[in-house]
């Protein structure tokens, strides 16, 4: 079956209209926002599906609920940031105790907890020194700038899109033909042409990995394990291991970004699939909620780097890093890490995803639509295509907002929140089997609404 537009577009201005009448409080908020630019606290807000987001009252393990009162089954989870679940208890603890009880978010003093943390993270993912962020975006940029200081090299390549944070370097897809880079459409404000900084290849594609390494100013790859913001677009067989003996022939540094392929396992795909990233950035989910990114390095890169007088990593120890590894945001990583994204959760996080990801694949097959469903451990998204996408640019093609709007607007007006710019689902330690038996239906009555 292919969808029919025009029955489409009539649905969605249904649930338009639906989320209107359903949440006035939301929208009167939105509408009485006469100071915040685009009317939202971040612009990205407006991604939502309908004429105005709904406004939060608060938010509980898997659970979300709005001013308006309704309560939703939140698989979106902060786009990962809250894949520990909404305020769990033994981080909200930890937060209350530093904050409150022992006093001091930020000091200039380092904590004992970061030790503790360090070592959780060289235990799951394998690299030996870590280092702290607020976000992952910044993350990535402080490791991009040490795989520059220590290469002496300029360029940094990634995949057609893929997305790292706002990181000038990353703003980058393939031109025309596969070949050559250029500006990631609609990109604001771009310091420079970013191919002077940057190269790009198709995820999946080792032959154009290597052509553009073979030009021998690349400092490092900076890539997902797997792509998981155009879609989950999976690794095939051998490529993850190409890119590490190519990486490695030409002197390139390979830098595993896992903030969202964290949901593989406790020790994200690095640990799940045996990779060796000299580099390995995260954020979001590691601190329960509360703003945290953290780099790791392995031995010999960071005695590498700590062995060079001419850096300068005391006073320009970040960027913008005044607040990083602040003793608040190290005392809720390590709570989360210790009591809440615990090995065992992870395991019941991805049965859970499996069950998702068998529901939403039945109704797609009930109603012959050619679309996939991939998963990442607690991590599932659908795509409208069949096969999946092999890379980013592939699946970039196959985006369809009207459908993905209609989806997310229907599920919303019903109890289900989905991923804002994806059709993704994460589980979390609270979320429970009746909430995706609950996604299963209503997905399935919404494919059987759009089939009519
Ligand atoms: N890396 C990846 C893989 C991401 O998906 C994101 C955000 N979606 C980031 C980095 C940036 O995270 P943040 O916005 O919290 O800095």
């Amino acid at each position: 079956m292919s969808v029919d537009r025009t029955r489409l577009k009539e649905l969605l201005a249904r649930e338009t209209a639906e989320a209107a009448a359903r949440n006035p409080k939301s929208r009167a908020a939105y509408e009485a926002a006469d100071h915040l630019f685009g009317r939202v606290p971040m612009t990205w807000m407006n991604k939502n599906a309908g004429a105005f987001p709904r406004y939060l009252a608060g938010a509980r393990g898997a659970r979300v609920t709005d001013i308006d009162g309704h309560t939703y089954v939140d698989f979106c989870l902060g786009d990962t940031g809250a894949m520990a679940g909404h305020s769990p208890e033994p981080v909200a603890e930890a937060i209350e105790r530093r904050y409150r009880e022992q006093g001091g978010a930020t000091a200039m003093l380092p904590t004992e907890d970061a030790e503790w943390v360090g070592a959780e993270l060289a235990r799951r993912f394998g690299l030996a020194r870590w280092s702290y962020a607020l976000t992952a975006t910044d993350a990535n940029r402080w490791a991009i700038r040490l795989a520059r200081a220590v290469t002496g090299r300029q360029k940094i390549l990634f995949n057609s899109y893929c997305y790292h944070g706002s990181v000038d370097e990353s703003l980058i897809v393939t031109g025309p033909g596969g070949r050559g880079g250029v500006s990631r459409p609609g990109n604001v404000g771009a310091p420079c042409d970013v191919t002077l900084t940057s190269r790009v290849a198709e995820f999946n594609d080792l032959e154009g990995l290597e052509r553009e390494l073979a030009h021998g100013d690349v400092a490092a790859v900076l890539m997902e394990p797997a792509l998981t913001n155009i879609g989950i677009v999976l690794p095939e067989p051998g490529y993850l291991e190409g890119v590490r003996e190519i990486t490695r022939r030409h002197g390139v540094l390979l830098i595993n970004d896992e903030t969202h392929t964290f949901s593989a396992g406790p020790g994200g795909a690095t640990a799940a699939w045996s990779l060796e990233p000299d580099v390995l950035t995260i954020g979001k989910a590691i601190a329960g909620g509360v703003p945290a990114g953290a780099y790791g390095l392995s031995a010999d890169l960071a005695d590498r780097l700590l062995s060079r007088g001419d850096l300068d990593l005391v006073d320009m120890g970040g960027v913008g890093g005044t607040l990083a590894g602040n003793a608040l945001s190290v005392a809720a990583m390590r709570a989360t890490l210790e009591h809440v994204l615990t090995d065992d959760a992870f395991t019941a996080m991805s049965v859970l995803a499996a069950r998702f990801e068998r529901g939403v694949a039945d109704a797609v097959a009930a109603h012959g639509l050619p679309w996939s469903v991939s998963r990442l451990g607690a991590r599932t998204e659908y795509r409208f295509a069949a096969p999946a996408p092999r890379n980013g640019t592939e699946s970039a093609a196959v985006s369809d907002p009207e459908l993905e709007d209609f989806l997310h607007l229907w599920l919303a007006n019903r109890g289900i929140l989905m991923t804002p710019f994806h059709n993704m689902a994460l589980m979390c330690p609270a979320t429970t089997e009746a909430d995706v038996d609950t996604h299963s239906a209503l997905f399935a009555a919404a494919l059987a609404e759009l089939a009519g």
